[in-house]
């Protein structure tokens, strides 16, 4: 949209003119100057009051001479009844217009073209501010967002109402997963691909993740309030490609890295997806959109994990090719737990921890299980090490992961898991039920992916609500 620079310019000076005039009859009565604040303040306001008329303006004026009849969708006739006000909460605050109203169709709708030209619904929230409200949702707390919103929108919102918009936002990206899983069963599409495939990263990385929700208990009518709370799986997944980072952006931890013979890398490209679902349905999750990633046609696919079980069948099931690799942190715990149990002397427990880290780093994972062996007769933490050892032996070869430069910590999906679960659904005063847990979640995951302006053009292309 292109906009008068002259027109703006002689608005403007209107404003400056009337602010100044108001500045100088303060100052003639006495109560003194008011500050840079103040004056910003009320300007903010004048316009959030100029925007507000001028968008009721507009659209009101978008009305043109009303026909006597229209069609309506039922296949019958609409007839004009009256110009009639509605009031939708656009970006301004309550906005007020009006527009001609048609009914009289047999099937008893009624509709005014104005509203379904621009995708307005009386008395609900218009897509511009809907896409703010819903920013607010995903970074704070339901019960706190009003208030900061009414800082900087200089209107009130309910907490209803953000919640709704944000749940919204999740709910447009569940529709989007949803046609993803179709389209990634579909022979012909995954045929087509495999042709014309477009860009594929040499090397990708897939990493799976969970992080436990608080679901409140739900209370059936008539039933009585289950007392205890159930605490639920949040699934995460996150698709990254990695690049070297430049020797003067490292930190002090990427520098002893790099001491350590490991490649300073970093994730770029992150791509995070969640749901609280069983494993079978959210690895078709992680297959539809591998599809989106080509992880499947990609020749160094690489999955990084801690070692839970359903992870690694998901990946063998859906990748069968992809190298799996053992979190680094995850597999050097084990062997801390180990020393902490055994060794009651520190000194001991120092030297063991130290020599047996260094094995493991070496890729040596026959002799760290020979180590841990040696304390199980006497050690219970001992003898489940060597099982976890034994399970995961060939995702923990890190002499050679090091020396291809993979990545071998899962810190990338771990700090996914912990803006979405942590930094989201743990904020004090959240409560939850699944279906409200799920799409607030998966609203962040798209922030945190940077798609949101996917969302926002989905959420503006919404179908009116009858
Ligand atoms: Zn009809």
């Amino acid at each position: 949209m292109d906009y008068n620079t002259e027109a703006i310019n002689l608005m403007a000076q209107q404003l400056a003119e009337m602010f100044k005039s108001a500045v100088m009859s303060q100052q003639e009565s006495a109560v003194g100057n008011p500050t840079i604040a103040q004056i910003e303040a009320d300007m903010r306001e004048a316009l959030r009051q100029i925007g507000n008329q001028a968008l009721g303006l507009f659209l009101s004026s978008m009305q043109t001479t009303p026909e006597k009849e229209i069609a309506c969708s039922c296949g019958g006739t609409l007839h004009y009844q009256r110009m009639r006000t509605a009031r939708v909460i656009s970006v301004f605050g309550r906005t007020r217009y009006v527009r001609a109203y048609y009914a009289g169709c047999d099937c008893k709708e009624g509709k005014a073209p104005i509203d379904e030209q621009f995708g307005l619904e009386p008395g609900a929230v218009t897509a511009g501010l809907a896409t703010l409200l819903a920013l607010a949702g995903i970074e704070f707390s339901y019960d706190k967002s009003p208030k900061w919103l009414q800082t900087y929108l200089l209107f009130d919102i309910s907490e209803n109402t953000v919640r709704s918009e944000t749940e919204q936002m999740g709910l447009l990206q569940e529709k989007r997963e949803e046609s993803l899983i179709q389209q990634s069963q579909d022979e012909q599409y995954l045929q087509e691909r495999q042709r014309n495939p477009g860009g594929i990263a040499p090397r990708l990385y897939g990493s799976i993740d969970a992080a436990k929700v608080r679901i409140e208990p739900r209370s059936k009518k008539g039933e009585e309030k289950e007392a205890h709370e159930d605490w639920r799986d949040m699934k995460m997944l996150c698709w990254f490609e990695t690049e070297t980072v430049p020797p003067s952006q490292r930190t002090k931890r990427q520098q002893k890295k790099v001491i350590r013979e490991q490649p300073a890398l970093r994730a770029k490209n992150m791509q995070y997806f969640c749901d609280i679902t069983k494993a079978e349905t959210f690895g078709k999750l992680l297959w539809a959109t591998g599809c989106t990633v080509n992880a499947d046609l990609c020749s160094d696919l690489v999955f990084l994990g801690d070692g839970a079980v359903w992870i690694w069948n998901l990946v063998t099931q859906y990748y069968p090719n992809a190298k799996q690799i053992i979190d680094w942190y995850h597999a050097e715990e084990h062997l801390e737990i180990v020393a902490t149990a055994a060794f009651p002397d520190l000194i001991q427990r120092t030297t063991w921890l130290e020599e047996a880290t260094q094995t493991l780093w070496d890729g040596q994972v026959e002799d760290v299980i020979a180590v841990c062996q040696a304390l199980a007769l006497t050690c219970v933490q001992a003898s489940q090490a060597v099982i976890y050892f034994t399970n995961n032996m060939e995702r923990m070869r890190y002499n050679r992961f090091r020396a291809a430069g993979y990545m071998i910590g899962s810190g990338t999906i771990e700090s996914g898991c912990k803006q979405v679960v942590s930094q989201r659904l743990k904020l004090p005063g959240a409560q939850w039920l699944v279906s409200g847990a799920v799409h607030t979640a998966k609203a962040r995951a798209v922030w945190l992916s940077e798609q949101w302006h996917v969302l926002c053009a989905q959420r503006s292309a919404l179908p009116l609500v009858t």
